[in-house]
């Protein structure tokens, strides 16, 4: 199966962390017969110096051309006087609409070898895991281009209050709740919807709309929280949730605390995606894609760029949830994932998460060996190289 990439290696570490990413794909297409063509894009601070806006129309029209966009990151001090609108950041804004991506997949996971990183005690995380083990594994569905963020907003003419705005369209709803769905299917099979339906009008249209798109979905167990008791159990017992759908606001907010109890910045990948295309078209070859914007949770880390330090694994598991979520590609994916896991079961970390400590495993256990200290090109050699011995 052929594939078109849209490559945005953008500023900063980005460059160094997709080339890590390009190489993966690389050897998963070798092995598993697809051929992915890759189409290098300019935006954000690179843009800028080479055209004087961050996201040229040419960049938009050829990423769109495209089966899917992997993005490495954007920014930087050189930028920041410019104003808002020529700022390299207004690239995300820019491509996020433009490509049609509504909904922001961010997985947070606590892999058994970085369990030294998260805040939260054993026996708190054991608690709410099935399998009695301290662990999570949960998928925040963010809606990404309405709600509050890009409702009215203003002040009144004498300055002295400001509004903003939240309006959810029913479709907006509805086709957000239904990238969540199609994600827990894949997964655990658990849906909760996080509002503030006690609240709030908009969140009660969110729990009507969700009541009705839950009926297509019957193998999915869907539940509702309101977010602030969501933002609390989130710390309790992050073990009972599978996949949280939720507002621009909410999830924005959730996402970062969800993140923050997995440890590490340099380990989270995120997705985001529009509608999946329904058409199967012979020309193609039968493939079927859904457009998404692939991009490490990271910015361009301008105090580490250049200097082989930058973690290139949420890049490297972008690509996985790439492989995933555009092109249905599960084995490919799953083949990805392992790959990293053996990656840190060997304990080879890069700086951001290393603990100076033995290396625990996968299983729980710890290593003979303890933690190897690596860059970001020998990081990605070294996933290579386990995903060519699976
Ligand atoms: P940042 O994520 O770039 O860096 C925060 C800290 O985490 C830094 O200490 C950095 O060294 C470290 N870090 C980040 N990624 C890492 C990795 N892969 N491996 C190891 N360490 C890593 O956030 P920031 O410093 O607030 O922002 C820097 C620039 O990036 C700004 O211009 C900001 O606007 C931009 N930014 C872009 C995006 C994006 O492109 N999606 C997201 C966030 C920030």
């Amino acid at each position: 199966m052929n594939y078109a990439i849209a490559l945005i290696p953008g500023d900063g570490i980005g460059p160094d962390v997709v080339q890590e990413a390009v190489e993966i794909l690389d050897a998963v297409g070798d092995r598993f017969g697809h051929v992915f063509n890759y189409v290098e894009l300019s935006a954000g601070g690179k843009a800028i110096d080479e055209s004087g806006v961050p996201l040229p129309p040419e960049t938009l029209e050829s990423a769109k051309a495209c089966d899917a966009v992997l993005l490495g990151a954007v920014g930087g001090p050189q930028w920041e006087k410019l104003p808002g609108h020529l700022r390299p950041e207004r690239a995300l804004l820019g491509l996020r609409s433009g490509l049609g991506v509504y909904a922001n997949l961010r997985p947070a996971a606590l892999l058994p070898q970085l369990r030294a990183a998260c805040p939260i005690k054993d026996e708190v995380l054991i608690a709410s895991n099935e399998n009695g083990k301290p662990e999570f594994d949960l998928l925040i569905v963010r809606e990404l281009t309405g709600g509050l963020y890009f409702g009215e907003r203003g002040r009144t003419p004498d300055g002295t209050a400001a509004f903003d705005t939240e309006v959810y369209s029913k479709t907006e709803i509805e086709r957000v709740l239904r990238a969540g769905y199609r994600a827990a299917l894949l997964r655990r099979k658990k849906l909760c919807v996080v509002d503030k339906a006690n609240v709030l009008e908009s969140s009660r249209l969110w729990r009507e709309v969700a009541a009705v798109v839950a009926q297509d979905y019957p193998q999915v167990e869907t539940s509702y929280l309101y977010v602030d008791n969501c933002a609390m159990q989130l710390i309790r017992a992050p073990g009972q949730f599978d996949v949280i759908v939720t507002s621009n606001l909410f999830g924005d907010i959730l996402s970062d605390e969800a993140s923050v109890l997995t440890g590490s910045i340099g380990m989270l990948a995120s997705a985001s995606l529009g509608d999946p295309a329904p058409e199967i078209a012979a020309s193609s070859g039968g493939k079927k894609t859904t457009m998404g914007l692939y991009e490490p949770i990271h910015g361009s880390a301008p105090d580490i760029a250049g200097k082989d330090l930058a973690n290139p694994l949420a890049t490297i598991l972008s690509v996985a949830m790439l492989l995933r979520h555009s092109f249905s590609l599960e084995k490919e994916a799953l083949s990805i994932e392992a790959a990293v896991n053996k990656v840190l079961d060997q304990g080879y970390r890069t700086r951001d998460i290393a603990s100076r400590a033995t290396a625990t495993l996968s299983t729980g256990g710890t290593a003979a060996v303890p933690e190897k200290i690596v860059g970001t090109r020998e990081m990605g050699k070294r996933v290579l190289e386990a995903f060519e011995s699976l």
